[in-house]
């Protein structure tokens, strides 16, 4: 699935001025309803991870102006709330520390924009949400101090505070970062299957909720190892931010039937929930990347063994895989069968004369003519040396004789350029038919080789540069 996102691409400063005012306005909004909702949870304070991750994203944002912008919108959004005072200023500063050192970090060094899917920037990331969660806790919790709004000791705010930008920066982060001006979502299977790890999921979590607070965080843990494997990373980044909250929530229900709201154990036990669960949902995250880097490389290898990397056909093994793929389509299952193999007259001598590099060229030369004359959806490889197999599909046998011939000549009235002479090359050809039949496509081919092949040596010993049937 394509996605475009193109709000803040545009270079009119009071659109862009608007946007980031609402955006930021929400985000504040968002904070404060979830601080003031019946469970004091401090679910979540996702300003700061979504104007950082906005900045980060649009490069031509991340200037004073836009902070200002930022931070207008969160003094008003205080003042609607709570009412004016000046420790909105002072407080919401630290908001701004947050997103100015985590866009720095995250901007250093350059190479994490280039490698965002590795496991060295997750671990950057990781590192980048912690320092800057701690720079915004220490002026927060000294703002706050200063403001006379906390009895508590300095060490205990810094910590809820750090607790509260970290866990939300963990949880929102990767999220954010997929989402750019231009991406593709890789969709899941559409398979029933698919989504039974995401069903172990929500009963993991389920039964944790059941057990209590130690269970709610460790439970999940398989199931969300199991998605990480499973998944493409924009889905396990979604999952991991849902899973997140309702832990934090489940945890914070329970811890509330232990303490009272007010108790500072309560605080505690939240902070404490809260940097466990940013701990043990970056697991998944760093193993759904393993497994991308793993799924990529995979691709890699098996376009590597698929192709040949000299003519750029199919190559012995990429020619069955797609005979087998074929043979699973009605459409080829019931088709008569024409297979060709094609070998170059006297190539040794080719070689001799003008060198091994420009064999190969030689080589490119005829697979490009043999490519170019066969009909789509018939399938050639090299499958040797200089031998090459072309399998098509519903010819009959004159027509499958005088597509052979047609080449043939092409290739003999076709000179390959070597440094800028022409040099003539001949093939010969043997070629085999087999009416529709019942059988396995992959099997019936290769029965139907050795009678091509035969051909092919009756071909060459009648004097080469022919076609045998
Ligand atoms: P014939 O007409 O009987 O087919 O004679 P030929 O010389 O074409 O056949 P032979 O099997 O004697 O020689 C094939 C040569 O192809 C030998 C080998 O060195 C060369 N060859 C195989 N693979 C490559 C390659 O990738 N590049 C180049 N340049 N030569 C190759
Ligand atoms: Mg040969
Ligand atoms: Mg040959």
């Amino acid at each position: 699935m394509h996605v475009n996102l193109t709000l803040f691409k545009s270079d009119n400063v009071l659109l862009n001025s608007i946007n980031v005012f609402i955006l930021t306005l929400l985000g504040c909004m968002l904070g404060s309803h979830a601080r003031m909702s019946g469970i004091d949870l401090s679910v979540l304070w996702p300003v700061n991870i979504l104007v950082a991750a906005l900045f980060y994203r649009c490069r031509s944002l991340n200037t004073p102006w836009y902070y200002c912008v930022a931070y207008s919108a969160m003094i008003a959004q205080d003042s609607l709330i709570y009412g004016w005072g000046v420790s909105a200023l002072t407080i919401n500063s630290a908001n701004l520390v947050f997103i100015f050192v985590l866009v720095k970090l995250l901007r250093w060094p350059e190479r994490y924009r280039q490698q965002e899917a590795d496991i060295t920037s997750s671990l950057h990331l990781f590192a980048s949400c912690m320092i800057a969660a701690l720079c915004c806790a220490l002026v927060g919790a000294f703002a706050q101090h200063m403001a006379g709004q906390t009895r508590q000791p300095f060490q205990q705010d810094v910590l809820n505070w750090f607790s509260d930008q970290f866990y939300t920066a963990v949880l929102f982060l990767p999220l954010l970062l997929t989402l750019r001006s231009d991406f593709t979502l890789r969709m899941p299977n559409a398979d029933w299957r698919s989504s039974i790890p995401l069903l172990f999921l929500v009963l993991s979590l389920g039964l944790g909720m059941l057990v209590g607070p130690i269970a709610i965080l460790a439970y999940p843990l398989p199931a969300l190892t199991w998605c990480a494997i499973v998944y493409p990373l924009w889905a396990i980044r979604l999952i991991t931010l849902c899973t997140g909250i309702v832990e934090l929530i489940a945890t914070a229900l329970h811890v509330q039937g232990i303490y009272d709201h007010q108790d500072e154990l309560f605080m505690q036990a939240i902070t404490i929930a809260r940097i466990s669960i940013a701990a043990i949902i970056f697991s998944p995250l760093l193993m759904a990347m393993n497994a991308k880097t793993i799924r990529q490389l995979n691709q890699r290898l098996l376009m590597q063994a698929s192709n040949d990397f000299l003519t750029h056909l199919l190559s012995r093994y990429g020619f069955n895989d797609a005979l087998n793929r074929y043979g699973k389509i009605p459409r080829y299952r019931q088709a008569a069968i024409n297979i060709m193999l094609v070998d170059i007259d006297h190539f040794k001598t080719i070689n001799d004369s003008y060198g091994h590099d420009n064999g190969d060229q030689v080589l490119k030369h005829v697979a490009n003519l043999i490519q170019q004359s066969i009909p789509e959806p018939g399938l050639v490889s090299r499958i040797g040396g200089e031998e090459f197999a072309a399998v098509c599909f519903d010819f009959s046998e004159q027509d499958f004789f005088a597509l052979a011939e047609h080449l043939r000549m092409r290739i003999r009235d076709t000179p390959c350029i070597i440094h800028g002479s022409p040099v003539s090359v001949a093939v010969s050809i043997g070629i085999a038919y087999a009416p529709a039949s019942a059988m396995d496509l992959t099997q019936h081919v290769h029965q139907l080789f050795s009678a091509a092949d035969k051909n092919l040596y009756i071909a060459k010993r009648e004097g080469r540069n022919r076609t045998v049937q």
